[in-house]
């Protein structure tokens, strides 16, 4: 559309001003860059890629990039986990500016500039695929991609959708680039698969049996040497830049950490970052210390094209246009907040070319060409080295820390938590992000027992062992009973288990361990109504939603309980505060209607049902119960149609059947009038739908009275009458019996004025 014609315009501008400038690349050895392919591989540890090094031969299709592009030895994430990761690879800040610091309870605000917005009004098209629930759009990466691909259709984590194959991802990103072949594109690619679990699909999972993690990161090479074959085939492989880079690294139980996100030693944080040029460079492998922040200013630098106002990293060009890899020596930012979710201290430091310091309750300092495990702290015996590092730390955080980085945190829903969870994201309390430094806080390194604890519990909480996942959870309450983790957990267990009594119990003590957090309140809420507490639900909901307003879960909870107690204007609101929140929430914009229907208010009723319907064309019962309130305000005709599209759409949607046929059989002056498409109707229904009670067959004798079949119309109506009876229900039996006098007597049943 017009962003569309925007970007054209900028094309041609973008077009002149590179012939204009005469930019190096167009000398006579340089290819131009036309498209640029950003290849994202999570959880990636560069030693584990045997163009870094690797004993086996893991990455063949990467190794041939490097082979003809240029390898940084030594390129450093800002913080071992993916949506913060990846916060700073597109937009080529620090967290301490970009304000994402884990995976729940931020989304990348829309005020900071990604590195596809910068390239779409420079007028490349943008598309991603991702591979994981983890960089949903709704969690801000989004920004400026106009292809956004980020649906899980092949789950490999039961009901709930999270991630997605590489070879599925591989397909998506193929699709769109063939379509776009003739655009100039920039595309970033997200691969998951060597997060764990740690299951490559054959032949890579017999040939790394002894070593899986290694055989998910062949894997996902395969995937990206299918990429690099369709470039060729399409012609474009010599005129894209290729990044290959890793968001952060896998522990693989270095310092007892199992996966990755609460320590920041070099296991996490080290990653591969190869660039492969079009018409290939004379290979190089580059020592110096870089960092993920430098992917936006040197694209940005390569492509002639502006970069954003504010970014953190180099322009790493530099390193082959000048010839020279000695650069002035830098410092790289790293952090963990992850600890600070058990209460400890974060993990905040810097990594320069050859020693890391870590500021913590007991600060580290390591020298990482001596002690590559980092296990020799050094700040007792270099107290002045720690001094400089922590003063360089201060520096960075000085430079980068944004007054308004707390715009990219937001209240997490319950089903995107559950979602993180399975993923192995442990959640369970919200992260302390202030860069406040309490000496008296613990230490990361005297709760990692801790966080170990609470990844088991929810390993068990995913594999549905209630059991033993209550007998850790009381192991975490045990450990730290003030915490509100192990409450959490237990609560979660208990309910999982159907014993809401207890439940309740420690969703209650973790809503007031941490009176903060809306989503304990609202689940103290959900476990109230299960057991039809409703007083106590809706006071629970309505404290989670005084501390965020904007669940709509939460919300449409609440409304539903109010419904049920018939408190339909309350109902209401709270069905409109699901809509003001998710405009295209149809099931509210449903409820909503049968709210207002509840109050009389038929015409709004109406219009909700219709707005609903056109978002989801295909419920049901939404069309019955638009029919349902068209045929109250005298609209039968329109009310026929929405019965006719609920009977198509729920073959067996009884009450469907029994408006249809009530209307074509007893409104006589009608035009639509027709007692044998309603007489079939009443036997498809009878034949269709579950509908065991007599009110089909009563139905099916008014039709057949209507169109003139009266021994029929007999038959069916002491059917009626039978069904009635044996079901011990009198209540019907006086109207039943009067009209089979009626059709005893040959004539059709007319309902008096409604
Ligand atoms: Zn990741």
């Amino acid at each position: 559309m017009a962003s569309g014609n925007l970007r054209k315009v900028f094309a041609a501008l973008a077009l002149l001003a590179v012939a204009a400038a005469c930019a190096w690349w167009l000398k006579p050895s340089r290819a131009i860059i036309r498209n640029v392919l950003l290849i994202s591989i999570d959880t990636c540890r560069a030693d584990h890629l045997s163009c870094y090094g690797y004993k086996d031969a893991t990455t063949p299709n990467i190794d041939a990039l490097a082979q003809s592009g240029i390898l940084f030895e030594n390129a450093i994430s800002p913080v071992p986990l993916t949506l913060p990761a990846h916060s700073s690879m597109l937009t080529g800040t620090l967290p301490p500016y970009h304000g994402v610091h884990g995976n729940t309870g931020y989304r990348l605000d829309d005020s900071i500039a990604c590195l596809p917005e910068t390239l779409g009004v420079a007028g490349f098209a943008t598309a991603a695929a991702v591979g994981a629930f983890v960089l949903d759009s709704r969690f801000g990466l989004e920004q400026g991609f106009e292809a956004y691909d980020d649906t899980f259709e092949d789950t490999l984590a039961g009901n709930l959708i999270v991630q997605r194959r590489g070879g599925e991802t591989t397909d998506r990103a193929l699709e769109w680039i063939e379509r776009n072949k003739d655009e100039r594109f920039f595309y970033f690619l997200h691969y998951y698969d060597p997060h764990h679990n740690y299951e490559a699909p054959e032949p890579f999972a017999s040939r790394f049996a002894s070593h899986p993690y290694a055989g998910e990161i062949a894997y996902t090479d395969d995937c990206i040497g299918r990429v690099i074959r369709k470039l060729k085939e399409l012609d474009l492989y010599e005129s894209t830049l290729i990044i290959v880079v890793g968001d952060h690294g896998e522990m693989l139980g270095e310092h007892g950490e199992h996966d990755h996100g609460y320590f920041i030693y070099q296991g996490a944080v080290r990653i591969p970052l190869i660039f492969r040029l079009p018409g290939g460079e004379t290979p190089m492998r580059i020592p110096s210390l870089v960092g993920l922040v430098d992917i936006v200013p040197t694209v940005c630098s390569l492509l002639d094209v502006a970069p954003p106002p504010e970014v953190h990293g180099r322009d790493l060009s530099v390193y082959w246009k000048q010839g020279d890899a000695r650069q002035p020596d830098r410092t790289m930012y790293c952090e963990s907040f992850y600890p600070t979710s058990y209460g400890a201290n974060p993990l905040v430091g810097v990594v320069s070319d050859r020693f890391k310091f870590i500021r913590t309750t007991r600060p580290e300092l390591y020298d990482l060409v001596e002690d590559a495990a980092e296990s020799d702290n050094l700040v007792p015996t270099e107290p002045g080295r720690a001094k400089t590092l922590s003063d360089e730390l201060d520096a960075i955080l000085e430079r980068t820390l944004r007054d308004d980085s707390q715009q990219s945190k937001v209240a997490p829903d319950q089903d995107d938590v559950q979602r993180l969870q399975s993923l192995g994201y442990t959640g369970g309390h919200s992260f302390n992000d202030t860069f406040d430094f309490d000496p008296d806080k613990e230490d990361p390194k005297d709760n990692l027992g801790f966080h170990l604890l609470t990844q088991k519990v929810n390993l068990f909480l995913n594999a549905k062992d209630f059991d033993r996942a209550r007998i850790h959870a009381a192991e975490m309450i045990r450990q730290k009973p003030d915490h509100v983790s192990g409450h959490k957990k237990m609560a979660i267990g208990l309910a999982e288990v159907e014993d809401y009594a207890q439940a309740i119990q420690f969703a209650d003590k973790a809503a007031r361990l941490d009176p903060g957090d809306a989503l304990n309140f609202a689940f103290l809420g959900r476990l109230y109504d299960t057991v039809g507490e409703t007083d106590r639900a809706i006071e629970s909901y309505r404290q989670s939603l005084a501390i965020d307003p904007d669940n709509a879960a939460a919300h449409h909870e609440l409304g539903r309980i109010h419904m049920i107690r018939k408190e339909f204007a309350r109902a209401a609101e709270c069905f409109r505060n699901v809509v003001r929140i998710q405009p295209d929430a149809s099931r509210a914009l449903s409820d909503l209607g049968n709210a207002c229907r509840a109050q009389g208010k038929l015409d709004e009723a109406i219009s909700h049902y219709e707005r609903s319907l056109a978002i989801d064309p295909t419920a049901a019962f939404v069309h019955y119960n638009l029919g349902t309130a068209l045929t109250a305000t005298g609209r039968p005709e329109t009310a026929i149609s929405h019965f006719r599209l609920a009977i198509r759409h729920a073959p067996g949607h009884t009450g469907s059947y029994q408006n249809l046929v009530w209307l074509l059989a007893t409104d006589t002056d009608a035009p639509f009038h027709d007692p044998a498409e309603a007489v079939r109707l009443a036997q498809k229904a009878i034949e269709r739908t579950n509908h065991r009670g007599y009110e089909l067959a009563a139905l099916l004798a008014i039709a057949h009275a209507a169109a003139g079949d009266f021994p029929n119309a007999v038959e069916a109506a002491e059917r009626a009458i039978a069904i009635a009876q044996q079901a011990n229900d009198p209540a019907p039996l006086p109207g039943l019996k009067a009209k089979l006098e009626l059709f005893k007597a040959r004539k059709p049943y007319i309902p008096g004025p409604r």
